[in-house]
């Protein structure tokens, strides 16, 4: 798979070097991390059910949630072309899950398959139509 990016991420051989913090900084962040939590422990020690209650909760509900929403969206191809990177790729034929065409470049494809393209590509057509009738 090509990457977008043209050269070397953080990290990688020839990427950029992060500098190193100092340690300085990272003992008034530690200091400043340990008296938010007093402070926030202070305020809240009154109501340590509610909060525990709610903290519980949140960690219950949370993941189901998540589940639902992942679940429940619907998956969308990723339609940007490999020739000029633009998110225009349709259907070469309609009906057809393998082979694409880019309209804005002209590039075309006849074994490049893109996941989902044929559940959008219907609606992408009339979308063409509207905007051709407006
Ligand atoms: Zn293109």
């Amino acid at each position: 798979m090509r990457s977008r990016r043209s050269g070397p991420g953080r990290g990688e051989p020839g990427g950029p070097v992060s500098e190193p913090r100092s340690p300085f900084l990272t003992g008034i962040f530690s200091i400043g991390s340990f008296v938010l939590a007093g402070a926030v422990f202070l305020v809240l020690r009154e109501k340590a059910v509610t909060v525990a209650v709610t903290m519980g909760l949140i960690a219950l509900v949370a993941p189901i949630l998540w589940l639902l929403v992942s679940a429940m969206r619907p998956a969308l191809p990723d339609r940007t072309c490999p020739s000029c990177n633009r998110e225009s790729l349709r259907l070469l034929v309609p009906g057809v899950r393998e082979g694409v065409r880019c309209p804005a470049c002209g590039f075309q494809d006849a074994e490049f398959y893109v996941p989902y393209l044929i559940d959008v590509d219907d609606a992408l057509d009339e979308e063409d139509k509207a905007k051709a009738a407006s």
